[in-house]
């Protein structure tokens, strides 16, 4: 039944006849889509369905959701009744953190797959964990224990451990924890062990934490991934929220919100067999000058269509699996112009009702895929956080206020520690800036005086230094011969290096340490920041803080921001992080470009002023090359060649 006359006889109906044969023609349009009632699917595209499903596995892996939200769409066009679709797309919204909709997705996908497939009661014990029903959970983890295979038998276990971790039961959560060897199993035994006992845990996050170190460097990007619980959290909990990044759920789940209603809206009301579904109250009935269309759609698929007031249109429970369903109600003109959506939400409850099973199981390789895309991920930030506050207890804030930076790199919004280093970095100043206050009354005015600035060009004219720096390295190959120049010239560079690259390479950054030069900020994977957020630009910043604090032992107090794009938002967080602007005064990038060791040194040398900064790179051949004569040249007209710091220094530039 696609359209339901209810009268022929009114005035109105008879006025409304060409929009009623408008309706439908435009049902006959949606008849293809509507789920045949009690078929089974035996769709010959199947093989094509497992193609396209390892491609929108494969998009999730990537972390490409916005493309991957797409291609579930068009999966749901192709096979709306099929499990499979249910447990990708409820997968995507677990990664998004969209845990309601997830659960309604892993309800009806357990309702139909075959009953030998684990994850949907996986997912939804999952979402339990999250949502904090953990008596749900533990069933549905029983549930899924009893199905799985036996590779799937640890992250069943981990999940159980974690959701003792959750509840209070950290003993639990230590014993099932411990019978599996996995990161994410040795994270919930430190954290648990910790929240029982809090010396004793201590240093079973101190080595869990040391263990995920890059080699020298602490470890400041997460896993990507589905980890631990989601919103909502009890602050005597260890384990905290984090699906993927709170970043990337807040792009994803503007993008992700397609069709689904609002599942909030309403009560539950029970219904079985056929039932007459009628519009909520508040809908228009009538705008005194068109009739109207109510569309009426369940769970998105069409129903039909209803012209008379009061709307009603009879439904067969029995269509569709017991469990709750959403239907739709759009109240258009004659026009077709939409003038309201209402939603109601019924709980199908037909006694016996055996749902047919209409899913061909996907294959196992696409069905380990999906269940690796649920696997529990370690939250290195609930450690480091974890720690920064043991240390803080225990009255050690230099520690403490370590660990708070990585926690910060991590996830910059993840109990605020973003915001709290940030404050960290304005207390110290304003207490450096009232000592220097302070003893400025007792002791002789500075003959020049301090200047505080966001931004540095150049040092001052009156001295005749230049400094020497080089951008975006380290390279294992092509500094260390950058290196080997300056020493040979004995003068020191300043290196705005790239996070991700310098953790790749600590002995370069201890050399650079240890032979005297200045290393400085360049970001951590060197994007474009005058096109980031804010939450996106402290991390760049904070995660190459900490590698180059964990190698060189100092915090940068100059950020070159890559490419040199830049504006107010860049330097104020730079500032807010202990930095301010490195830029530069002669840029070099032609000369290099060149290829010429002697193009590079005649261009910095027609240049070259007092208090000049030269920015070159590290990476370019000829700069390397032109160290000899370059230094040469700037010796011979009378520079001295200085780190960037020693540069402000001596030009009574203020730095953070
Ligand atoms: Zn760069």
């Amino acid at each position: 039944m696609l359209f339901q006359r209810k009268s022929t006889n009114s005035a109105a109906a008879r006025r409304s006849r060409g929009a009623l044969f408008a309706a439908v023609a435009l049902t006959a349009t949606f008849g293809a889509s509507i789920p045949c009632a009690h078929a089974v699917v035996t769709d010959p595209s199947i093989a094509r369905r497992n193609e396209r499903a390892a491609y929108l596995l494969h998009l999730m892996d990537q972390q490409r959701y916005a493309e991957a939200a797409q291609g579930v769409q068009q999966l749901f066009i192709d096979y709306p009744t099929d499990a499979g679709s249910y447990e990708i797309r409820g997968v995507l919204q677990l990664h998004v953190g969209a845990i309601s909709q997830a659960q309604r997705d892993f309800e009806y996908a357990r309702a139909t797959a075959a009953q030998s497939d684990p994850i949907p009661a996986y997912g939804l014990a999952l979402c339990a964990i999250f949502t904090r029903d953990y008596d749900t959970a533990s069933s549905m983890l029983s549930n899924a224990d009893t199905v799985a295979q036996p590779t799937q038998r640890d992250d069943i276990t981990i999940a159980k451990a974690m959701l003792a971790a959750a509840n209070d039961s950290p003993v639990d959560a230590v014993r099932l924890a411990s019978t599996v060897d996995s990161v994410t199993a040795r994270e919930i035994v430190a954290l648990a062990a910790y929240a029982s006992s809090s010396s004793a845990g201590l240093p079973l996050v101190e080595k869990f934490v040391a263990d995920g170190a890059v080699s020298d460097v602490p470890r400041v990007i997460e896993e990507a991934g589905l980890r631990y619980v989601g919103p909502g959290s009890k602050s005597n909990t260890v384990l905290e929220p984090s699906l993927t990044e709170s970043v990337l759920q807040a792009m994803f789940a503007q993008r992700l919100a397609y069709q689904n209603a609002p599942l909030a809206l309403g009560n539950d009301s029970v219904v079985m067999a056929t039932i007459a579904l009628s519009p909520p109250a508040n809908t228009i009935t009538s705008t005194g000058q068109s009739d109207l269309v109510v569309t009426i759609s369940v769970d998105d698929h069409l129903l039909g269509m209803v012209n008379n007031a009061p709307f009603e249109m009879s439904w067969d429970t029995r269509s569709v699996s017991n469990g709750t369903h959403v239907v739709k109600f759009e109240i258009s003109d004659t026009h077709g112009a939409i003038l309201q959506t209402n939603y109601k939400k019924y709980k199908v409850a037909n006694a016996g009702a055996d749902l047919e099973r209409t899913t061909n199981p996907f294959p196992p390789d696409i069905e380990t895929a999906l269940w690796n895309m649920m696997k529990i991920h370690p939250a290195y930030k609930a450690a480091e956080y974890t720690l920064a506050e043991a240390y803080l207890d225990r009255k050690d804030k230099v520690r403490s206020v370590t660990h708070l930076l990585i926690t910060a790199a991590l996830d910059s919004e993840y109990r605020n520690a973003g915001a709290a280093v940030q404050q960290i970095f304005s207390a110290n100043a304003a207490s450096k800036e009232s000592y220097k206050l302070a003893n400025a009354s007792f002791s002789e005015p500075l003959k020049t005086p301090m200047v505080t600035i966001n931004e540095m060009w150049q040092g001052s004219a009156k001295v005749r230094e230049v400094a020497l720096t080089f951008d975006d390295g380290p390279s294992p190959i092509l500094t260390p011969p950058l290196l080997d120049n300056l020493k040979k010239a004995g003068v020191p560079g300043t290196f705005f290096v790239v996070g991700m690259r310098a953790a790749l390479v600590p002995e370069i950054l201890h050399r650079m340490r240890d032979e005297g030069h200045e290393v400085e900020n360049h970001t951590y994977t060197h994007p474009n920041l005058d096109q980031a957020i804010p939450t996106h630009i402290v991390e760049e910043y904070l995660r190459n803080g900490v590698v180059i604090r964990s190698l060189t032992g100092r915090w940068p107090k100059f950020l070159r921001p890559p490419g040199g794009n830049s504006n107010p938002q860049v330097m104020e967080i730079a500032r807010k992080c202990g930095m301010i602007g490195g830029f530069w005064t002669i840029d070099a990038l032609h000369a290099e470009d060149s290829g010429s060791a002697k193009q590079v040194t005649d261009y910095v040398l027609s240049k070259a002023r007092p208090g000049a900064i030269i920015l070159m790179h590290n990476g370019a051949e000829a700069t390397t090359n032109a160290i000899p004569t370059l230094v040469a040249g700037l010796k011979a007209k009378g520079f001295k060649c200085v780190t960037l710091s020693q540069l402000a220094k001596d030009s009574a530039i203020n730095l953070p």
